[in-house]
């Protein structure tokens, strides 16, 4: 008894200090609710609601970024889509065996959702490749990338990662008003691909550093990150970030990678939800298998 209430302790003060929202959204109504505050509706009760709402999407977003009205950014849990089990059902990935049809209607939610002129994905490859968009890309069709990381400055156009475990971070440079988004995961963060975008954004766009504002998104927790391979996938400096036995604590090493590429680090908000221990809101692949993919998108807004 004792080890679940402090087990359920735990979770509210945790609660307290993620720095996410979760927003609801539909074309009648515009709700906020803390997760700072309100870890029960979280769970479960807002899900109900929404599953019994038509029309409406569900995703978190982060307040910091959330301040910046030239910003649309969002979140998506995996409900209100098309994708039936085990894709259920806002899965933006066409290499998982869904349905394409469904995944199509997935995407477009997500257009009309941001109101972007258009959403650029990639086929990520746990790499650290790097793309940047610039106004001269506006003209040329829409295309897919085999990389992990976009950077772009042209309104209207949303950026997109696709996520089951891996992070999806958002960098956003109010000053240049240029925005990247960023695939990681253990192998991500192997690579640095963190710390490059963040030099390729300094690089292309004419961002300094100390200017960025970073979200690192739900994905998997230091309390399910174990790696049994770690001395022989990790490098030796990866140890300072150890939570347990073969344990890791991937977000810590990214808001790490940032900060020495010239981030500061009250400009980091970290959602610190773990997507293993919550399938009932994101996919995950260490979870669940075979299942789909949630989505992290941003776009710089138009007529700013
Ligand atoms: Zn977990």
């Amino acid at each position: 008894m004792t080890d679940a209430y402090e087990s359920r302790q735990g979770r509210k003060e945790a609660a307290v200090n993620k720095a996410v929202c979760v927003v609801m959204v539909s074309t009648r109504t515009l709700k906020y609710l803390c997760l700072s505050c309100m870890i029960i509706q979280f769970d479960k009760n807002n899900l109900q609601i929404n599953e019994a709402s038509q029309g409406e999407s569900f995703y978190l977003c982060f307040p910091g970024l959330s301040t910046y009205k030239e910003l649309i950014h969002r979140v998506f849990t995996r409900n209100n889509g098309w994708s039936r089990p085990p894709y259920n059902s806002l899965n933006v990935s066409y290499e998982v065996g869904d349905d394409p049809l469904s995944v199509d209607r997935n995407i477009l939610s997500i257009r009309q959702n941001t109101g972007s002129d258009r959403v650029i994905y990639m086929n990520q490859q746990h790499g650290d490749t790097v793309i940047s968009l610039k106004s001269g890309f506006a003209a040329a069709h829409e295309r897919v990338f085999e990389a992990d990381a976009l950077i772009t400055d042209i309104p209207g156009t949303a950026i997109m990662v696709k996520q089951a475990d891996c992070q999806g971070i958002i960098l956003f440079d109010p000053v240049t008003k240029v925005v990247a988004v960023v695939h990681s995961g253990w192998k991500g963060s192997v690579k640095n691909i963190s710390g490059k975008v963040v030099e390729k954004m300094c690089g292309d766009f004419d961002v300094s550093p100390e200017n960025i504002i970073a979200a690192i998104g739900p994905s998997l927790g230091p309390c399910c990150g174990e790696f049994t391979t770690y001395e022989e996938i990790f490098p030796a400096h990866f140890k300072d970030f150890m939570s347990g036995m073969a344990h890791f604590d991937l977000w810590a090493i990214t808001e790490k990678q940032l900060t020495d590429s010239g981030v500061k680090n009250e400009k980091i908000e970290k959602a610190g939800i773990c997507t293993r221990c919550n399938t009932g809101l994101f996919y995950s692949y260490r979870g669940e298998g075979v299942t789909g993919r949630f989505a992290t998108v941003a776009m710089i807004k138009k007529n700013q």
